[in-house]
């Protein structure tokens, strides 16, 4: 059995030194009430970074020497739960370890013949709950608005700009590769990307591309990017701050433009959101998210990486940009 621990707590970008591989030998019993689970997809999301600090946060921090954990799908090799049984797949916060032993708690089965069982952690789980939950319940979009996203071509931001769509929104995305620009407009439905990594002026850049202004901002990154954004808000423009990862590396305080007097001349609203508030909107959602997947009216998109032992890299990899939707990785 593998598992990895954080060894470190990482100090700016994460390094594979900040994870530790332990094995040990497969004496794993179970007892009743309990379940055998061996591991088969493990996703690796930005804000597992804010974890593996010790500042204060909506989730406890990581324990050093300890196992990290994260969504993870995995199979019952043996069950003495009469939840469970042999065979059965379920989704769930697990540790990083190839096999392990679980109470059941907080764990739901997923169906294979319904979905592929990667999408479970992605447009069927917590990112797509993130996307239809964030965008609806903050952003509260209207037929006709104009909405931009940053980090448009990940798991979060390709789902947003799809369901804009679908409501009849004008949907301009923000990522950092020409291709990433064009997955957006020939994949995902965006009418108009902006690449950031080499576009001057991005203030002006949007309002080229949104005459009418910007209504919802959608933002999953932070930083300068968003400054940018924030210039072109409308009266009554509501943004969604769902997620800072252009900020979670730094290891001072980020300096950033005062959108105070935006927010005031515009009547401007700007919230933070935490998908697990949202709990009790999470079957609606699952349903329309299902619903539309079956239509052919949303699509998404993974990179999946394989191997147990890539894990650290692959969840480093996400602060460069090298996944295209979820980031995903296959045991
Ligand atoms: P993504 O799939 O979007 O992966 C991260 C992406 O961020 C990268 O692909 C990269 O794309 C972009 N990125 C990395 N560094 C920077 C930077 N310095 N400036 C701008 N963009 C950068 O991840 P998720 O979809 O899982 O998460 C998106 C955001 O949503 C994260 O900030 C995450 O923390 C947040 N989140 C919040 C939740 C909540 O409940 N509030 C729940 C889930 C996610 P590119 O090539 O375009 O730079």
């Amino acid at each position: 059995i593998q598992t990895i621990l954080l060894k470190n707590r990482p100090k700016g970008t994460p390094s594979p030194s900040d994870f530790e591989f332990i094995k040990e030998e497969d004496s794993l019993t179970v007892e009743d009430g309990q379940l055998l689970l061996e591991t088969l997809y493990v996703s690796v999301d930005p804000y597992l970074r804010g974890r593996m600090s010790d500042a204060k946060s909506y989730v406890e921090p990581f324990e050093l020497n300890k196992p990290i954990h994260s969504g993870v799908i995995a199979k019952v090799l043996e069950s003495k739960n009469d939840n469970f049984k042999e065979g059965d797949y379920v989704s769930g916060m697990l540790d990083w370890k190839t096999k392990q032993v679980s109470s059941g708690k907080g764990l739901q089965k997923v169906d294979p013949s319904k979905a592929d069982l990667s999408a479970y952690l992605g447009i069927l789980g917590m990112t797509g709950l993130t996307a239809y939950c964030g965008l609806i319940e903050i952003g509260k979009p209207k037929e006709g608005e104009t909405l931009v996203v940053s980090g448009a071509a990940g798991a979060v931001g390709s789902v947003v700009g799809q369901i804009g769509k679908i409501l009849g929104l004008k949907v301009i995305g923000i990522a950092g590769s020409d291709e990433k620009v064009e997955l957006l407009k020939s994949k995902f439905g965006f009418d108009a990307g902006i690449n950031y990594n080499t576009t001057e002026n991005i203030t002006k850049a949007i309002a080229e591309v949104a005459p009418n202004g910007v209504d919802i901002y959608f933002d999953n990154v932070g930083g300068p990017i968003s400054d940018a954004v924030l210039f072109n808000i409308n009266k009554f423009a509501r943004t969604v701050n769902c997620g800072a990862i252009a900020v979670y590396n730094n290891t001072e305080i980020p300096k950033s433009i005062s959108v105070r007097p935006f927010l005031i001349k515009n009547s401007a609203s700007m919230q933070g959101f935490i998908v697990s508030n949202f709990e009790d909107k999470f079957p609606q959602a699952i349903k329309t998210l299902s619903g539309w997947l079956a239509d052919d009216k949303l699509t998404y998109s993974e990179t999946i990486v394989e191997g147990f032992e890539n894990i650290p890299q692959a969840f480093i990899d996400l602060f460069d940009g090298k996944n295209k939707g979820k980031m995903v990785v296959k045991i």
